[in-house]
């Protein structure tokens, strides 16, 4: 039973019915569970089923300094939606606001509440022909995707959810929960500050989002896919601009997928097929992505011809950049690619870092922090993927349970600090690429952020959102 005062737990009840908050160890369990390794404790959660709901409950818990969380799919991976083990921070649940509007097909948009999945969404646009374009391994909700501006394996062509966001509804943390609307749905509006871009990615530090309006694509018609094996390192930036060059704005998508991970999500989901050849994983693959909203026709060229005419040319140009390359069905490519993430997850303990770098440095800086890696930490497995596309990497090292860097306390610190001290200081990336900031890297921030930069973004938190947000702070 939580340690909040029986008062606050009885005036919040009256604020949300009895169903929209919890209290039982039972009914907070999976709250208090993130994706990865986070388990906290929660003094309660609170589910409230509308925007007025949220605005009441956050009111209340502001004015008597109830510390709270925002949660929406829980699936982030920085720890941002768990609560800590103290026992004292409530979770503000928003899967109750499952609100899905009618699709407005001439604006191409969608208005929803923050709960809906990605998968409902989906489900709902694609009787229209269209969809929402951030592709990823998870089924998170749509407030979540926002607090963290959601980027994925189709940013090359899309963008992220900042891109595909047109309007916001939120709840500032302050003592009357203020409402802010910005759901016109209007693709262009210059008239001032465009304050829905303070809420995305910023995981709720500024206030909750409740809804929103969603920019919605037109289902692809076409689309053909293919795994490259790459002659060496040096080859994939000039592959990658080559496909640019001869496929334009068909290519979807540029995946990088590493051996190690191919393997691990070969060993997770036998259901999936080594695509290679006598089952050998080459050391480095691109999963590559051409799609087309219009159907095949007379005067284009079908997708799948064209992808394997780009190849057959490459294949045959001077410099050789492919020593193999493989069309085949996207489903099962992409089911390859999708599996990476929990593939890698169950094959050992995991230090996850979401890195990203300009395009051109991005197997650069692979080949140097896996050399560095080899010397320092020799029994640790480099199981990288990521978005070759946008320079995304998804740099994931696997240790064996009897590693006894392992019993080390300070072990995790210093590999982070090492990982990060190349990606940022060498290399000039991001220590996070795409799943913003929570207590995994809360100290990162703090280190690498301008003092100027982190003064301004505290000073806008106490004008607008007061109310505290777990211990982080931007
Ligand atoms: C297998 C797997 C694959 C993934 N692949 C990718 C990928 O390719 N690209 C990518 O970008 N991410 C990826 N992720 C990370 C994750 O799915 C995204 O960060 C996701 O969009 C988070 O949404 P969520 O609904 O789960 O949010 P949550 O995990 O519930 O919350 C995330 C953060 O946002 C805050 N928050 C939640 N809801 C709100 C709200 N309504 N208002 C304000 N703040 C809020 C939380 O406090 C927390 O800080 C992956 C995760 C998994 C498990």
């Amino acid at each position: 039973m939580t340690n909040i005062a029986a008062p606050h737990i009885d005036a919040l009840r009256t604020l949300l019915g009895e169903s929209g908050l919890l209290v039982e160890k039972h009914d907070l369990e999976a709250y208090e569970t993130g994706a990865r390794f986070d388990r906290g404790v929660a003094a309660f959660v609170m589910r409230p089923k509308s925007t007025e709901e949220v605005s009441a409950a956050v009111a209340y818990c502001v004015t008597h300094r109830i510390d709270f969380i925002p949660q929406s799919g829980n699936t982030g991976l920085v720890s941002g939606s768990t609560p800590d083990e103290t026992g004292t921070q409530a979770i503000l649940s928003l899967d109750r606001l499952t609100t899905l509007g009618g699709i407005d097909v001439v604006n191409r948009s969608v208005n929803a509440g923050a709960g809906v999945r990605l998968s409902a969404l989906n489900a709902r646009a694609e009787t229209d022909g269209l969809f929402f374009p951030i592709d990823l391994g998870a089924d998170p909700m749509l407030g979540g995707m926002i607090a963290t501006n959601t980027g994925g394996s189709r940013f090359l062509r899309y963008g992220d959810v900042r891109a595909n966001t047109l309007g916001l509804k939120v709840v500032l943390a302050d003592e009357a929960g203020t409402v802010l609307d910005f759901t016109s749905g209007l693709r262009k509006n210059n008239t001032g500050v465009d304050w829905k871009h303070l809420f995305i990615g910023t995981t709720g530090v500024f206030g909750i989002v409740t809804e929103c309006v969603l920019n919605l694509e037109p289902l692809p018609g076409q689309q053909a896919t293919a795994l490259l094996v790459p002659a060496s390192d040096q080859a994939v930036p000039g592959l990658l601009v080559q496909m640019e060059q001869a496929c334009g704005s068909a290519l979807s998508a540029f995946e990088g997928m590493s051996g190690n991970s191919i393997r691990a999500a070969l060993a997770h989901v036998p259901a999936l097929r080594n695509p290679f050849e006598g089952g050998i994983v080459p050391d480095f693959v691109i999963l590559m992505e051409l799609t087309r909203t219009s159907q095949a026709c007379e005067r284009d060229q079908p997708l799948d011809a064209l992808l394997e005419s780009v190849l057959a040319e490459i294949w045959d140009s001077t410099n050789k950049p492919l020593a193999n390359a493989l069309m085949g069905p996207p489903a099962e490519m992409w089911a390859l690619r999708h599996a990476l993430s929990e593939g890698v997850r169950h094959s050992g303990r995991l230090f996850a870092f979401d890195l990203s770098f300009r395009r051109g440095d991005t197997l650069a800086f692979l080949a140097q922090m896996k050399a560095q890696l080899a010397d320092t930490y020799p029994d640790l497995t480099v199981c990288d993927f990521g978005h070759l596309g946008d320079g995304g990497v998804h740099f994931n090292l696997v240790a064996q349970p009897d590693d006894p860097d392992l019993a080390d306390p300070g072990f995790e610190a210093a590999l982070r600090d090492l990982v990060f001290s190349v990606a940022v200081d060498d290399f000039g990336g991001s220590f996070s690429a795409e799943h913003g900031i929570g207590h995994k890297n809360q100290a990162w921030y703090d280190h690498y952020t301008p003092q100027a930069v982190r003064t301004l973004a505290a000073s806008l938190k106490r004008a607008i959102s007061p109310g505290k947000r777990g211990a982080m702070h931007f």
